[in-house]
C-alpha cells in the first residue's frame, strides 16, 4: 500500500471547513473538516502555539531532537528544522538516535533516522545501549527473562535510554531536549501513572518547572510540542507529507503483556463514545501536575554513589544497578 493510499482512505467525503476543497479528514472531537492541505498547514500551527504557550523555546537555544525514525520524532524534527531555520541566529539542531540494540527493528528505525538527518542536512549522533552498558536490550532480555526478578523489556529500556537521551543531548551542548511524544502518549501515561497513584512522578512532569530548581540541574529541559496532537494525526500529517518514517512497532510492546498496551486499548474504546478524552486526560495531567509540583511536600533524595544523579532512598540509581548487572 502506498503512504497516498494509506491516508487516502481516511478522507471522507464533505467540504473543508476552510476552503472549498471536498474530501476531508473529520476531526470527531471538534466537528472540523479538514482538506488534506488545510489539515497539514493546521498541524504545523498547532505545533507552532504549543511551543509559543509553553515558552518551550527561547531564541538562541541549542535543541537536540530525540529520534527513533518513526513518525513522531520524525515529523517534529520536520517542524522543529524549519522553525529554527527561520529563527535569527539559532545555532543547528543536532539529532541524537538511541540505538537499544533491538534485533530488525531498531537497526532499520535508525537507518531511516539517519537517512533523513542526511538528506535534511542535519547533524547525527547515536549512542548505544552496547556501547554505553556493555549489552544489547535483546542480551539484556535474554539474561534476565531466565530469573525471578525478571522485569518487562520497556522497564529496562526505558530506564536505559533516558538516562543515555540526557547524558547524550548534555554532552551535544544541548539546552533543550525534545521527545516526540504526542498527546495519546501523555493520555496513556497519565492514565498509569495515576493508576499506579505516582504522584511524584507526575509532579516532576510539570511541562512549566522552574528552571533552577535544585533537580533540574541533573536533568535539560525536555519539551514536547506533539502534545496536542492525537497519533492518528501525526500519522496521517506524516504521511500527507511524505516524510519518510519506519513505519513498525517495537515487537516487545506486542510481546510483553504490558499493562500500558491496555491502558492504550482503553483509551481508544473510549474514543468511540468520548472522541475528546484524550484532551480530558491531557488538561488534567497539566492541572494536576502543576498542582503537586507547587503544594507537594518535597521529599529527599540521595545522590547515587556512582553517578551522583538522584536515586530516592537508595544508595545507587536504578540505571546504575543494571550497569553494575550488565556490563560484566
Ligand atoms: S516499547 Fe518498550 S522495549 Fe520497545 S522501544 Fe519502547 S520502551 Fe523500549
Ligand atoms: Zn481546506
Ligand atoms: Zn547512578
Amino acid at each position: 500500500m502506498t503512504l497516498m493510499s494509506n491516508y487516502n482512505i481516511f478522507l471522507k467525503k464533505g467540504n473543508c471547513s476552510y476552503c472549498n476543497n471536498t474530501g476531508v479528514i473529520q476531526r470527531k472531537y471538534s466537528g472540523e473538516n479538514l482538506c488534506p492541505e488545510c489539515f497539514q498547514k493546521n498541524i504545523e500551527k498547532i505545533i507552532y502555539k504549543t511551543i509559543s504557550k509553553y515558552n518551550m523555546l527561547k531564541p538562541k537555544e541549542r535543541i537536540i531532537v530525540a529520534l527513533s525514525g518513526g513518525k513522531d520524532s520524525i515529523a517534529l524534527l520536520h517542524n522543529l528544522k524549519i522553525i529554527q531555520d527561520r529563527t535569527h541566529n539559532s545555532k543547528p539542531i543536532i539529532a541524537l538516535i538511541i540505538d537499544e540494540g533491538i534485533k530488525e527493528y531498531r537497526e532499520k528505525c535508525v537507518k531511516k533516522a539517519k537517512q533523513f538527518c542526511n538528506k535534511n542536512n542535519i547533524e547525527s549522533k547515536v549512542i548505544s545501549f552496547k556501547d554505553k552498558i556493555g549489552k544489547t536490550l535483546d542480551e539484556i532480555i535474554n539474561i534476565k527473562k531466565k530469573t525471578p526478578d525478571y522485569k518487562y523489556a520497556c522497564n529496562y529500556c526505558a530506564t536505559i535510554r533516558r538516562r543515555l537521551l540526557n547524558d547524550g543531548a548534555k554532552e551535544l551542548g544541548g539546552t533543550v531536549l525534545a521527545m516526540g511524544h504526542n498527546l495519546t502518549d501523555f493520555a496513556e501515561t497519565y492514565l498509569m501513572n495515576i493508576l499506579y497513584k505516582r504522584l511524584d512522578i507526575i509532579a516532576n512532569q510539570y511541562i512549566s518547572k522552574e528552571e533552577n530548581s535544585n533537580i533540574n540541574q541533573f536533568y535539560i529541559k525536555k519539551i514536547s510540542p506533539l502534545l496536542r496532537i492525537p497519533e492518528e494525526e501525526i500519522f496521517l500529517y506524516a504521511n500527507i507529507k511524505k516524510l519518510d518514517y519506519y513505519p513498525s512497532h517495537c515487537p516487545y510492546r506486542e510481546k510483553d503483556p504490558i499493562i500500558r498496551k491496555r491502558v492504550l486499548d482503553f483509551i481508544q474504546d473510549c474514543k468511540k463514545y468520548s472522541p475528546e478524552i484524550e484532551f480530558n486526560l491531557l488538561n488534567g495531567f497539566l492541572e494536576l501536575s502543576k498542582t503537586l509540583y507547587y503544594h507537594r511536600e518535597k521529599i529527599d533524595y540521595n545522590l547515587c554513589q556512582r553517578c551522583g544523579y538522584p536515586c530516592g532512598n537508595g544508595k545507587i540509581c536504578t540505571y546504575c544497578s543494571y550497569f553494575q548487572e550488565f556490563s560484566q
